[in-house]
């Protein structure tokens, strides 16, 4: 006889198996059981099967190989957030004493782990023109290890010219990583363009409902699979099955939500241009936007966000009344939810400098009707003026 507090642990009850969904379920689990004691092991990669739930889940493991198969890479980590992504290509690629190349329109968060953490364990980190295209080469030092790209830059929208940043970096050996969130994944083909590590936050257009965090690193080649398989198991990078779920639910829509942000962002950014209040447009789609020929050559849509510059003698006060004049458009950080969202940029960090003074409005646009965003612009237009 077991005793029924027994039972609750080991119970011979079961339900039926071979439920075959038509969705792909949510595995919560840290152990996994062995058949036996010559199966157990404890092996991050992949291919060691099922070993413990921080290398994976069924559920976050199918996120990833999606992931992987849309990026055009071999083999996907998840990590908690993009944020995470990013930290975890510094650490995997990067040691004291190594050269660091990072554009200087990169996401400002990246700036910051750069100059912060990765300054204080002693890499050597150097900002350069995101504009610079193969000239990079005059950069590089023998203790070069890892070129970052962005592309197009956060919230100045430079479009980098990354085929010719990855021959450049080829060259010497180089490792370059480039953060593809902007696109997707989807409409810029990173490994076709020449890079090796390439991450986005999943929390945006995969996610796509502004209700969870995550993020993708992928690759393709064996070496840095091996490199940083380490450093994410070592980080503790688990990720929820629950956030996978709802990603890969996202995946499923994935298409209607870029291609009907795509439409409505250009249709603002160019009723925006238009208007005598704004100066230029910052849309990778538009030629006033820096690198536009490149977007052209190199990129298959565009997505959800842009910026605009208001024009010269424009006050802060002047854009934050237009800010909170707007009512669809709600005040608020990260992108690629349902919503339309903006945020005034007053505080732009740039090494090399920038032509955009305290300008500069940043759009994220949403699924809601594109006559009435105009409307709440139009609106919202009239209150740009001093109080
Ligand atoms: C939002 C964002 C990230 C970070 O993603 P989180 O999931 O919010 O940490 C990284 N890169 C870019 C370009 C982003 O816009």
């Amino acid at each position: 006889m077991t005793d029924w507090s027994t039972k609750l642990i080991h119970s011979g009850a079961h339900a039926a198996t071979g439920f075959s969904s038509l969705t792909i379920p949510v595995y919560r689990g840290s152990t996994v059981v062995f058949s036996s004691a010559a199966a157990a092991n404890d092996d991050w990669r992949e291919e060691a099967g099922y070993t413990y739930g921080l290398f994976g889940t069924p559920t976050a493991r199918e996120l990833a190989a999606r992931i992987a198969q849309l990026e055009g890479g071999r083999w996907t980590f998840l990590t908690p957030c993009g944020q995470a992504s990013i930290a975890l290509i510094y650490l995997a690629f990067a040691r004291a004493g190594d050269h660091v190349l990072v554009p200087d329109s990169v996401y400002g968060p990246n700036r910051q782990f750069a100059t912060g953490v990765m300054r204080g364990v002693g890499v050597d980190v150097e900002f350069y023109p995101p504009l610079i295209g193969g000239g990079v080469a005059a950069l590089l030092r023998s203790n070069t290890r890892l070129i970052w790209c962005e592309s197009p830059g956060s919230v100045t929208m430079e479009v980098q010219d990354v085929p010719a940043i990855a021959g450049a970096a080829h060259e010497r050996g180089v490792t370059v990583a480039l953060d593809n969130t902007y696109a997707a994944g989807i409409y810029f083909d990173s490994f076709s363009h020449g890079v090796d590590v390439t991450m986005q936050a999943l929390t945006k257009y995969v996610g796509g409902h502004s209700d969870l965090l995550l993020g993708s690193v992928t690759v393709r080649d064996e070496v840095l699979y091996e490199r940083l398989g380490p450093v994410h198991s070592g980080l503790g990078y688990a990720v929820s099955p629950d956030e996978c779920s709802l990603a890969l639910r996202g995946l499923q829509t994935l298409a209607v939500r870029l291609s009907a942000v795509e439409k409505t962002a250009i249709t603002l950014a160019q009723w925006l241009a238009a208007r005598p209040e704004v100066e230029t447009v910052l849309h990778p789609a538009m030629p006033t936007c820096p690198g536009h020929e490149l977007w052209k050559r190199d990129f298959t849509g565009s997505t959800s966000i842009f910026s605009i510059v208001f024009r010269e003698g424009t006050t802060r006060q002047a854009i934050v009344a237009f800010v909170d004049a707007l009512t669809l458009f709600k005040i608020g950080y990260s992108w690629g939810g349902v919503t339309s969202l903006v945020v005034p940029w007053f505080g732009l960090e740039r090494t090399h400098g920038h032509p955009y003074g305290q300008r500069v409005v940043r759009f994220n646009v949403g699924l809601e009707h594109v006559d009435d965003l105009i409307a709440d612009l139009d609106n919202a237009l009239r209150h740009l003026v001093d109080r």
